[in-house]
């Protein structure tokens, strides 16, 4: 990838993505459960772009979304509402009321109060609401604690005891049919071993369900499988299809995968360009133009992205250092890789952060009055924008309108 014309043609810092190794990927996902009913859905939040949603939408793929936002998104390029499914433990009346007006597959279900207000909505509006509910397993997935979500201690889902009582109330209600069973137990997953026991544990669930002619027709296993950032080892697709397989045997549901990071993110690259080096008594300090407001992970959750120099304005042999690679945001959390080693770096030379595909731009905030930088994708060799680098106009406007309204009043 040229990522030196790409800085020169859209400035820096910049997202670029790959469309067609994001379709590749998703290709791959939806082969690995060849023959079976499969509906993927993927988690816009880990790159909610337009262009990349549509991308996957021609592609047949549903949406797993965590606002109504989401959902309009998915609506908006095409995705088909029988293929939209709504998760999350915070849904307001509003988000409730759009989604069971424009007819979504399901809401996955995360607690009673929940379950009682969709019933409530859905008779307002007299209709039937679809849902699913979402088991806690209680399994360790062994992945950073901000992304590990299926244990006790954590505020998604419900346990076995409170989802049989969900059900059954289901089961009852003129205005709830239970269609699906739902779990998720974190992102970034590198070991199937937690992956396997907790579709076990759901698997057995759902039998004892479907005993008591709770007719589910959905099986959904959630996302969470990781990539390699550094060299970890990741889990192969054939194995996570198959283990999912194996744990199925013998019921007949359509299963429901939710990658997000899978699909997105080895396709996506931030390119940022040198400022300055900076060296304290004890440090090297690279500064560039990206920060932690484009690229929270490493701040947030002391994510590593590979880093590699892709243009050097002197491109002299000299030897690398240690050093970190920091942004011009106020704060010393703000940076985005440390303790690398790097050559000798001036003004002017970029750098590029790899894997940045899944929740960078989508976790990316005006934090310092930054405007939001531009995305750019490639697909067949060709490269077009996505979306626009934000200027300080649309960033002060609204709050530009109110001062001036204010300042008139007091005329
Ligand atoms: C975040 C999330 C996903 C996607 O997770 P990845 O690790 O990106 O695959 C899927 N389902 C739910 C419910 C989520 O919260």
């Amino acid at each position: 990838m040229d990522f030196l014309s790409l800085a020169q043609k859209y400035k820096t810092p910049l997202y670029v993505y790959d469309l067609d190794r994001i379709k590749e990927q998703f290709l791959n996902f939806k082969n690995a459960f060849f023959g079976r009913k499969v509906l993927i859905c993927y988690a816009l939040k880990a790159n909610s772009n337009l262009s990349v949603i549509h991308t996957l939408s021609c592609l047949e793929s549903g949406a797993d979304c965590v606002s109504i936002g989401e959902v309009r998104r998915a609506i908006l390029v095409g995705v088909k509402k029988y293929r939209i499914i709504f998760s999350g433990v915070g849904k307001s009346d509003e988000e409730i009321k759009e989604a069971l007006e424009t007819d979504i597959l399901f809401l996955n279900v995360e607690s009673q109060q929940e379950l009682e207000r969709i019933e409530f909505i859905a008779k307002e509006l007299d209709k039937k609401a679809r849902i699913s509910v979402r088991l806690n397993p209680n399994i360790d997935p062994k992945t950073h604690p901000y992304i590990s979500t299926g244990l006790d201690e954590n505020k998604f889902g419900v346990d076995k005891e409170t989802a049989l009582k969900l059900y059954l109330y289901a089961k009852n209600s003129p205005f709830l049919e239970p269609v699906g069973i739902h779990f998720h137990i974190g992102s970034q997953l590198t070991d199937l071993a937690p992956i396997t026991a907790s579709v076990e544990k759901v698997a057995d669930f759902a039998r004892s369900l479907l005993a008591l002619k709770i007719d589910l027709k959905f099986f959904d296993v959630g996302g969470g499988l990781g990539i390699a950032y550094a060299n970890e080892k990741t889990i192969e697709l054939y194995d996570y299809a198959q283990t999912i397989l194996r744990a199925l045997k013998g019921l007949d549901f359509t299963i429901i995968c939710e990658p997000g990071r899978y699909i997105v993110g080895e396709s996506g690259y931030l390119v940022t360009k040198v400022l300055y080096e900076k060296h304290t008594k004890t440090k090297r300090f690279v500064i560039v133009d990206g920060a932690m407001n484009d690229l929270m992970r490493p701040t947030l959750y002391q994510a590593v992205h590979k880093v590699r120099v892709c243009f050097k304005n002197k491109p002299q042999k000299d030897s690398e250092s240690l050093c970190d690679i920091v942004g011009p945001i106020c704060e010393s959390g703000d940076y985005l890789a440390k303790n690398v080693m790097l050559p000798s770096l001036a003004s002017g030379d970029l750098i590029v952060f790899e894997n940045a595909g899944a929740y960078g731009y989508s976790m990316s905030s005006n934090y310092n009055t930054r405007k939001r930088v531009a995305e750019v994708g490639i697909e067949r060799g060709e490269d077009r924008v996505l979306k626009h680098r934000e200027n300080f106009e649309d960033m002060v406007s609204d709050e530009l309108k109110i001062l001036q309204g204010a300042q008139n009043g007091f005329k």
